[in-house]
């Protein structure tokens, strides 16, 4: 008898808001001006968007000295250090920003904290660019904490002058457990727990959890750098179900469904679509499926574009 597999499909997946926001505002600036834009950094993590964007004529570079005087530059999601900003002003740059507002969020909530006198702890991964970014904005007041084991080995200036922020695309249930050690080591200490983490974030998480327990596996659609895609693994993985990172179909190895009965894909903030539906149709020609679509929350954010992008042509 053929066995039907069943491939759930959790949503909220893929792309968010803030993505899909800084992939158009290089689209409409290429239409505009035509290449090269430069982007510094790529504009979002994730492989399949910065080749399609290249091809039509984007220059993805990693500081600002490899770009021209006076050049077009756009800077990604992740936001930048206020030091490079200031660069591209000395350089005549004409700098467009595609930072998400929620991390430029996080940024204000750092720049609030350092201009009151508090050392900002935020909590993140060191090297990640949102990371290297929000550091930027008051580096000689800012501390980074990675895990909870290392909030004991922490020195802050003035322990009741304290803030803690985290990088917006961690795993919710590790931030607030990293929160509880800082909560304990500083009483007076001020921040507001996993809040943080952007809604794509937190969704895509709760997506995942709802159906962890029922799959056999979980694929993850997105880029070995790719923050918030490398924790719904996480997720999948502390959840005690097997589960795998796949830039496309491509890297699908036929050796992971073996056996299985129930499949869960879904993807990062960063991952198109379309290369969900490719890793469907390639797990269908493994043997029948039943797609079946876990809604577990709608989303409606929408960012607007930076003001001069706002109309067409
Ligand atoms: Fe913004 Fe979150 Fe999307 Fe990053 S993952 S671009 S912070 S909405």
């Amino acid at each position: 008898m053929t066995v039907i597999r069943r491939v759930l499909l959790p949503s909220p997946r893929s792309f968010c808001a803030g993505v899909e926001r800084a992939i158009e505002i290089v689209e409409r600036l290429l239409d505009r001006h035509g290449p090269p834009v430069y982007v510094r950094n790529q504009i979002v993590h994730n492989a399949h968007v910065v080749a399609d964007l290249e091809a039509r004529g984007a220059v993805f570079i990693g500081e600002l000295d490899e770009v021209p005087d006076e050049a077009l530059v756009v800077f990604s999601a992740h936001g930048v250090a206020p030091a490079v900003e200031r660069e591209a002003a000395r350089r005549g740059l004409d700098a467009v920003d595609a930072t998400c507002p929620l991390v430029a969020k996080v940024h204000a909530e750092a720049k609030r904290a350092a201009d009151a006198g508090d050392t900002v702890i935020l909590i993140g991964h060191e090297g990640h660019e949102e990371v290297v970014g929000t550091m930027g904005v008051a580096p000689e007041r800012t501390v980074l904490v990675e895990d909870a084991a290392a909030v004991a080995s922490l020195r802050v200036a003035d322990p009741a002058k304290v803030t803690y922020l985290s990088q917006t695309t961690l795993s919710v249930t590790e931030v607030e457990s990293i929160a509880a050690a800082l909560q304990a080591r500083y009483p007076a200490i001020k921040g507001q727990g996993a809040e943080d983490i952007c809604y794509a974030t937190s969704n895509r998480q709760a997506a995942v959890a709802a159906v962890v327990d029922e799959a056999d596996l979980v694929l993850v659609v997105g880029s070995a750098n790719s923050s918030n895609s490398n924790r719904l693994v996480e997720l999948a993985r502390l959840a005690g179900t097997p589960s795998h990172l796949v830039e496309d179909a491509g890297a699908l190895d036929p050796a992971w469904l073996e056996g299985t009965r129930t499949v869960a894909v879904t993807a990062g903030a960063s991952a198109p679509p379309a290369l969900v539906d490719d890793v469907v149709t390639a797990i269908a020609a493994l043997g029948p499926i039943e797609l079946i679509e876990r809604p577990v929350t709608e989303e409606t954010q929408e960012f607007l574009l930076p003001q001069r992008l706002r109309t067409r042509g």
